[in-house]
């Protein structure tokens, strides 16, 4: 049986939006915006109500890409006022020095370490609050009749089965997405899934009595061990909250989840590794066995719809591993761009071509979605092992001082991803570049002030200006 091309106005079309994550809840405001109605199906309880983050609290590094969405939707000040700003990363090594790289090209560029529950809880409320929306919490999509636009439903608390169907259903329930899945075997889709052989996780530092923080407030800290590493995020609260990032099984004898059995072997692993910041972990040992281990993942898929009917948006059409802090930015860009995408392809009769809109939207954002996917993995190899090393420090310092010399040409690929909205196909594409540029001006040289600036200039205007075409510095977005 096929569908009727859906033809009705968008204030007649009922939409189902399949997860109430940061994605689903951010979509939601913009759909109820336009006079849809809106039904969400959340597989967990209300996390306003109850708890449930059980070991993974996570911050999100929300930066500009995430930031211009939820402007859009009018939430930037409310988000950004319970957040802790970070202006750089603090190395700590192995002896307890430290050693600081600022993240902007001056201070106006910085990250906002936000709590990704509070931001979801806010995001939740939103969607309520703009129009037409109602989320039914403990509803786990089980299933998708793409024949029928039917939907089969759990309830998660009394266990019964049922199904509704929809005139439009989008698929935000994240990496290991039920929508997706269905999608791809039904519709025979390529879909890949690569599995990182790294778990994390979660410990805490509380904050001092007093509320103070332990360490450094407006840092991303960072204790890079080779194979593994731990992070710091502050909260607005003052404690900090750390992820450990370890590989499952021993690479050429590291330490692991697996070598990771007993409170002695936790206990003597974050005091051998982790020396200065053992002490201030609360129970390590004990959170250590408490909490789960997170697993990561990258997804790739195409194409992320069927006809007019079901849409994937965010973790569930692409996540990526957590290392560039960019899944949750991302995911708010294809909202960004599908809600533009809903202006232009709105008709004066309030009807729209929902199979037109969707193709657009894969192929603007399908390339970009690849692109950060690349570049996160290999921010991994950088933040796990070359920040604390004397070239890499070099390198970065070479780029902070063509920031300077030239800031209508040159940012950094760090920059171009966490600081403009330059499309991450292309900031993937400058990255090579950049890299070449650096490497081949840090010849010799033993300190970034050595640079030569006339060499610099012209490998810049000839091989990197072509490809950023001034995309340099993007408007800042009033707060
Ligand atoms: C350790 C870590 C650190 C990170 N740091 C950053 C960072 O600094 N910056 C950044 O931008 N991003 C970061 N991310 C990524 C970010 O968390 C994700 O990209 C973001 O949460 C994706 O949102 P989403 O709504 O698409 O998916 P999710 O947040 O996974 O939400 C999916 C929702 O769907 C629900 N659901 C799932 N299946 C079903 C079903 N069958 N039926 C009904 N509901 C269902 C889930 O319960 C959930 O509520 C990090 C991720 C991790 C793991």
């Amino acid at each position: 049986m096929s569908l009727k091309k859906l033809t009705n106005r968008l204030s007649d079309t009922h939409v189902c939006v399949v997860g109430a994550g940061l994605t689903g809840s951010l979509l939601a405001v913009f759909l109820a915006r336009r006079g849809m109605k809106v039904t969400m199906l959340e597989r967990r309880p209300d996390m306003r109500v109850a708890d449930i983050s059980a070991g993974r609290s996570i911050n999100l590094n929300i930066t500009r890409r995430g930031l211009r969405a939820l402007q859009k939707a009018g939430l930037e000040a409310t988000i950004l006022k319970d957040s802790v700003p970070m202006m750089g990363r603090l190395m700590h090594s192995r002896n307890g020095e430290t050693t600081y790289q600022p993240y902007g090209r001056d201070d106006s560029e910085y990250g906002n370490s936000v709590s990704r529950g509070e931001l979801n809880k806010t995001l939740m409320t939103a969607a309520e609050k703009a129009g037409a929306v109602t989320i039914r919490f403990n509803q786990r999509v089980t299933n998708i009749d793409l024949d029928t636009n039917t939907l089969s439903i759990q309830n998660e608390v009394d266990k019964t089965a049922y199904e509704e169907t929809f005139d439009l259903i989008i698929g935000t329930d994240g990496s290991a997405s039920q929508i997706r899945e269905t999608m791809t075997k039904k519709a025979d889709y390529p879909c890949k899934q690569d599995l990182l052989n790294y778990g994390y996780k979660e410990l805490t530092i509380l904050p001092l009595e007093g509320g103070q923080f332990a360490m450094e407030k407006n840092v991303l800290h960072i204790w890079p061990r080779g194979l593994y590493m731990i992070i710091a995020l502050p909260n607005f609260d003052g404690s900090f909250t750390c992820t450990l990032f370890l590989p499952y099984e021993s690479i050429n004898g590291s330490p692991c989840f697996e070598k990771l059995k007993t409170e002695e072997a936790v206990s003597q692993f974050f005091k051998t590794d982790f020396q200065d910041a053992y002490g201030m972990f609360d129970k390590p040992e004990e959170t250590f066995f408490h909490n789960p281990t997170g697993s990561m993942v990258t997804v790739t898929t195409q194409p992320w719809h069927y006809k007019d009917r079901v849409l994937l948006v965010g973790d569930a059409a692409h996540a990526i591993v957590p290392f560039f802090g960019q899944g949750a930015n991302c995911a708010f860009e294809d909202l960004t761009v599908f809600e533009d995408l809903l202006s232009k392809y709105v008709q004066p009769d309030d009807v729209l071509d929902w199979e037109a809109l969707f193709l657009e939207f894969d192929e603007l954002r399908k390339p970009n979605a690849d692109a950060i996917a690349q570049m996160a993995i290999e921010n991994f190899i950088e933040m796990r092992d070359k920040v604390g090393q004397p070239e890499f420090l070099l390198q970065k310092a070479a780029e902070k001082v063509l920031e300077k010399n030239f800031p209508n040409e040159f940012a950094s690929r760090y920059s171009l991803v966490t600081f403009t909205h330059t499309p991450y196909s292309v900031c993937r594409d400058a990255g090579v570049v950049i890299d070449e540029i650096v490497c081949e001006l840090c010849k010799g040289i033993k300190s970034a002030d050595e640079i030569d600036l006339v060499k610099a200039e012209q490998l810049i205007k000839s091989k990197l200006s072509p490809i950023l075409k001034g995309r340099v510095k993007d408007e800042v977005l009033s707060s």
